[in-house]
């Protein structure tokens, strides 16, 4: 029987017989965890204890009897403005349920990071900033699970997308953008995709302008606040979403539950 405390952010919170409850946490060391939390709904220690919530989690454990017991929380981020808007909540929602089915894509170090990182983002921006924050996200996850698209050559032809420097923080995409070939995961250029139109195959495509194009490569190559200081437009941020949703989706291996319950707000 030992005493234990870690860093860790509040992923789920289930109710169980009688008064207690499973809780699922993230930690940087061993991914996700489980811990029971006992106590009545009055007790305060179980109004700490609540998703997104992030801190120091203080816990008993008996190998013996393979429990492992919750009995302090040290809450040092509440990420309150999450419960004023419901994009922010969904969009929490969101990330923790990709998380959760992926198991912290196996790394769970680079996932406490980013996830933290996120949801602390997501907190001080106001929602049209965090449409944009959730996109960043969604793209570096799927740099994690290790199946995000190329975004400087044709998946087909092999021809750079971009034309003139190619440098840390300038990048110049030819105009016209890309095509994301569902089937292919992968971006096309415009010539590979009208060819396809000879392919009496059903392939489903969607277009990406090429500053939104840059906007992902500068997201996974760049320091943080070039993609953060790029403007997107309303329907660039639509489209991305569209594709980083069925990306995802498709990514995970199973319906994200969120995703189809959230339509509308996400
Ligand atoms: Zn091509």
């Amino acid at each position: 029987m030992r005493n234990f405390q870690k860093e860790a952010l509040i992923l789920s919170v289930r109710n169980t017989g009688e008064n207690n409850r499973i809780v699922s946490y993230l930690t940087k060391d061993e991914g996700i965890l489980t811990s029971v939390l006992y106590g009545g709904p009055k007790s305060k220690l179980r109004s700490l204890v609540s998703p997104f919530n992030s801190g120091t989690i203080y816990l008993y454990n008996d190998e013996a009897k393979h429990s492992s017991k919750i009995t302090d929380f040290d809450v040092k981020k509440y990420h309150l403005s999450f419960r004023e808007s419901l994009f922010k909540t969904w969009a929490a929602t969101l990330a923790v349920e990709v998380v959760i089915s992926t198991k912290c894509a196996g790394s769970p170090e680079e996932c406490f990071v980013m996830l933290n990182g996120f949801l602390d983002g997501l907190d001080l921006l106001d929602e049209n900033q965090g449409q944009t924050g959730l996109i960043r996200f969604l793209w570096r996850y799927i740099g994690l699970l290790g199946v995000q698209p190329d975004t400087t050559n044709c998946q087909r032809c092999h021809k750079p997308f971009y034309s003139g420097n190619f440098s840390q923080n300038t990048l110049q995409y030819k105009t016209g953008g890309v095509i994301y070939s569902h089937s292919e995961n992968g971006f096309v250029c415009t010539d590979c995709y009208k060819a396809s139109f000879d392919n009496p195959e059903r392939l489903l495509f969607s277009e990406i302008t090429s500053k939104s194009v840059v906007y992902l490569q500068a997201t996974s190559m760049c320091e943080p606040s070039v993609s953060r200081n790029m403007k997107l437009s309303d329907d660039e941020i639509a489209s991305l979403k569209g594709f980083l949703y069925s990306h995802i989706e498709s990514s995970v291996g199973t319906k994200i539950k969120t995703l189809h319950s959230g339509i509308g707000i996400l």
